[in-house]
């Protein structure tokens, strides 16, 4: 008895590892946690007919559907206008475990109308910063060379990016605000072209 205990332990160890040891050869695949900011009740920025929550939404799907990469593995925090708070989110960036964390979300004043532009933000004081800020440097310069105006990146303790365990960036992607970044942010085109560079983005960090 005691003996087929011990086989069968080692048959499950040794299964283990055959799972997760990475064949020789095979390309290295990338976790990637596209979280859609808002939802549901939450609206997020509103102008007139434009809710953070439809574009935040829009431009998740494109990458989604733009993703032609077998190798790059996405993963979402709300895949339809659900409501998910940020424990929900905290939970799945600790528990997928991505290689990287992506939260989109849209800016808006109510003081200045001239105010646009991309802001990317990270967490200083969070247990992968250093690599956090090497990925927001990386996207924020492919969309800067895209002729996109972007801000200096920006430290800040949001809830999500303190409590993440692994690289995460907050995209905030324009002004909704703002007449010009407005017009980008709600254009099906221009969508498709966030996403197509966000996606240009995740092939070569592979
Ligand atoms: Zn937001």
């Amino acid at each position: 008895m005691k003996k087929s205990i011990r086989i069968f332990a080692l048959l499950a160890i040794g299964i283990c590892f055959a799972f997760a040891l990475p064949k020789k050869g095979e390309p290295k695949k990338i976790n990637v946690l596209i979280d859609a900011g808002h939802g549901g009740k939450d609206y997020g920025a509103v102008h007139n007919a434009f809710r953070e929550k439809e574009i935040t939404n829009q431009i998740a799907a494109k990458i989604m559907a733009v993703n032609s990469d077998k190798e790059i593995v996405l993963h979402f925090t709300r895949e339809e206008d659900a409501f998910v708070d940020l424990n929900e989110r905290v939970e799945a960036m600790n528990t997928i475990k991505p290689d990287l964390v992506l939260s989109l979300h849209v800016n808006y004043t109510n003081k200045e109308e001239s105010r646009s532009g991309m802001e990317f933000f990270v967490c200083k004081d969070a247990k992968e910063a250093s690599k956090s800020i090497a990925y927001a440097n990386k996207l924020s310069d492919k969309f800067e060379n895209k002729g996109y105006k972007v801000a200096e990146l920006k430290y800040a303790n949001f809830y999500t990016l303190k409590k993440s365990e692994v690289p995460t960036v907050v995209m905030e992607l324009g002004y909704l605000s703002n007449e010009i970044d407005r017009a980008y942010l709600t254009n099906n085109k221009t969508q498709d072209e966030i996403a197509g560079i966000v996606a240009d983005f995740l092939k070569e960090i592979k």
